[in-house]
């Protein structure tokens, strides 16, 4: 389970933005997270119950806005939507597709109270 690891870091990241910002409390934490990262939301959920317990973020409310696989076809040109396993191109079969979307993995925004 990576999201252990993940949450860890994003919580160093959150907790010590809302401490420069002078807040109170963590009230929401936004993510971006793209679907090839495979990423659990209920484990990010536990994962953020878990170590935000003393900090800026404990009881905060966590928001995770999933980006559908998207890839690019090199020989075709054509771009389209995907799963996790199959990246073969629609049109022209080829297997080697370039992947544009679905990999991403930020901290989209965090909401406090001062
Ligand atoms: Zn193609």
């Amino acid at each position: 389970m990576h999201e252990f690891g993940l949450m860890s870091s994003i919580l160093d990241t959150v907790n010590s933005s809302a401490a420069e910002a002078g807040a109170s409390r963590v009230v929401e934490i936004r993510l971006t997270i793209g679907e090839m990262a495979q990423v659990v939301e209920e484990a990010m959920v536990f994962a953020l119950e878990a170590l935000s317990e003393g900090t800026l973020c404990e009881g905060a409310k966590l928001t995770i806005d999933f980006i559908e696989p998207r890839s690019r076809c090199p020989e075709c040109g054509v771009e389209f939507e995907h799963g996790f396993y199959n990246r073969a191109c629609p049109e022209c079969g080829n297997p080697l597709t370039d992947i544009i979307a679905g990999k991403e993995m930020y901290i989209d925004s965090i909401e406090v109270d001062i």
